[in-house]
């Protein structure tokens, strides 16, 4: 039988991580998780308590309702994809709000919150066959994975694609808000005590800011294919 891989696909934000990884599991059969999903999620959460605001970030109170956080990805057959749920609610698309992004890396630094999904993402994987993107994928998550990704892009590439994104969700935002936000989110995930986001000693980087989907894509699957069949053989 085909011994299937592990994929870990960690990045820069905004740099289409999650649209490569989604295709690549298509393609090869394999299980997606969408790791920044589930910490927008936690954010969320924290967020309609109102421990975390514009004026206020309680880690007491995250910590303490923490164990009582329910996460759950469940597929959508109409998109074809996995949604987030949190407490049997589908918060895919409100996880997405700027709103969201503009909390979630500060929250995300609190080792407790990572311990519990890297937990999560763990059992996710176990088994194999799996493509998570992320952060902390290669290097925390699944140090052992057969093939790891580092994605990056320019800053202005990024915040430009965000802000298409966004715009073509109907959300009201400024150019400059997402760029801000691009960096500040980088600058933070990069420097956090716990799990920064850096690229794995063995991971192959792919910076692709003059790179279109397609192009990206097909590059990354032989890759894919060349290791799956270089550990069958
Ligand atoms: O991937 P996405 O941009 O949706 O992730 C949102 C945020 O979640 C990141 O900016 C980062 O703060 C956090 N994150 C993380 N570790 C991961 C995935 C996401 O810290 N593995």
């Amino acid at each position: 039988m085909n011994k299937k891989i592990t994929i870990a696909i960690d990045g820069h934000s905004s740099t289409g991580k999650s649209t490569v990884a989604r295709r690549l599991a298509k393609e090869l059969g394999y299980i997606y998780v969408d790791t920044g999903a589930m910490y927008r999620a936690v954010t969320l959460y924290m967020m309609r308590k109102v421990f975390v605001s514009e004026s206020n970030f309680n880690e007491e109170a995250i910590l303490r309702h923490l164990p009582f956080v329910d996460l759950e990805f469940k597929f959508n057959d109409k998109t074809g994809k996995a949604d987030m749920y949190l407490e049997n609610e589908n918060v895919e698309e409100e996880i997405r709000y700027m709103e969201v992004s503009k909390h979630v890396s500060q929250v995300s630094a609190i080792p407790e919150v990572r311990r519990k999904l890297v937990e999560q993402q763990q059992e996710m994987g176990k088994e194999k066959g799996v493509v998570m993107d992320g952060r902390d994928i290669g290097t925390v998550v699944f140090p052992d994975a057969e093939l790891k990704i580092f994605m990056t892009a320019s800053t202005e590439k990024r915040a430009h694609r965000r802000y298409a994104e966004l715009k073509a969700r109907g959300e009201e935002v400024e150019y400059d808000e997402v760029e801000k936000n691009v960096k500040e989110r980088d600058y933070l995930d990069s420097t956090r005590e716990d799990s920064p986001l850096v690229r794995a000693e063995d991971a192959i980087e792919f910076d692709n800011s003059d790179m279109d989907l397609e192009e990206q894509f097909e590059k990354i699957l032989k890759i894919a294919q060349d290791k799956i069949q270089e550990v069958n053989s």
